[in-house]
């Protein structure tokens, strides 16, 4: 399958037009960004890890019979996958307190949540991606009914019930991530994006060291040596 239009540039992927209309490319880059594009960086091979990391967890969500737009690994750093409509919520599923969790609220960083929580914030990045609740996701227009909510807040559950486990059988702490979802041509939700280290918290069960962006967002170092680690260790599965 070849590119075609690139249809859209975003921080950490380009999105191309295929000649089937259905069907785009992601072409993960290298690129680097944190607090909303203020913090820029590279990572030669960053891209393709994720690519990597992705393939195999819509790989095995798909097994688990959750709808996503994954169609197959191209090559290192494309994947190609359904068009969709993409609803512009970024659903966000926390198993332990940390990140602007605990930055907002005042919850102890590390606390474990009594329950899977499910925020909603908007895709939005010239305002911040603000927390949106039910109300204001109606009164934007994000979704057609609160029914659509429900269904976004199911799926992200089910999602965790399947990743937490997983996870922890490779010795990782799945803390928290975000979630993105979009509808087909016939208005049926499907998970988008891309799930990995960029848009996951990973602790390591053992040493609680963080293999995941967070390392970039707090000057860690050593980024790529953990993505690294969470690929392999999950091939090796
Ligand atoms: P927090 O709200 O604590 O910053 O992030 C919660 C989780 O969602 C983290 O796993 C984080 O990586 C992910 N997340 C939240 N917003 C974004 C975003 O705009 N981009 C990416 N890549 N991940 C995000």
């Amino acid at each position: 399958m070849e590119k075609t239009n690139l249809l859209y540039e975003g921080k950490a992927k380009k999105i191309w037009e295929t000649e089937d209309k259905n069907l785009l490319i992601s072409e993960f880059k290298d690129d680097l960004t944190a607090f909303n594009g203020e913090k820029k960086s590279n990572e030669a091979g960053k891209g393709a890890l994720n690519n990597k990391i992705s393939t195999e967890l819509f790989k095995l969500l798909e097994k688990k019979g959750i709808n996503t737009h994954f169609k197959e690994m191209l090559d290192d750093n494309n994947m190609l996958h359904k068009r969709a409509d993409v609803i512009m919520i970024e659903v966000i599923v926390r198993n332990i307190a940390t990140g602007s969790l605990s930055k907002n609220l005042g919850i102890e960083d590390g606390k474990i949540l009594p329950f899977v929580l499910v925020e909603f914030d908007y895709k939005n990045d010239e305002l911040g991606d603000p927390k949106l609740n039910d109300q204001h996701c109606i009164i934007l227009e994000l979704v057609d009914n609160v029914e659509e909510l429900d269904i976004l807040r199911k799926v992200a559950r089910e999602i965790n019930d399947i990743l937490k486990p997983y996870f922890a059988n490779i010795g990782l702490n799945l803390v928290d991530f975000k979630l993105e979802f979009g509808k087909d041509k016939d208005g049926n939700i499907m998970l988008v994006d891309e799930i990995s280290p960029d848009n996951c918290r990973f602790w390591d069960i053992k040493t609680g060291e963080k293999m995941d962006k967070d390392r970039f967002r707090q000057g860690l170092g050593g980024l790529k040596v953990a993505y690294e680690e969470v690929l392999n260790r999950i091939l090796a599965k």
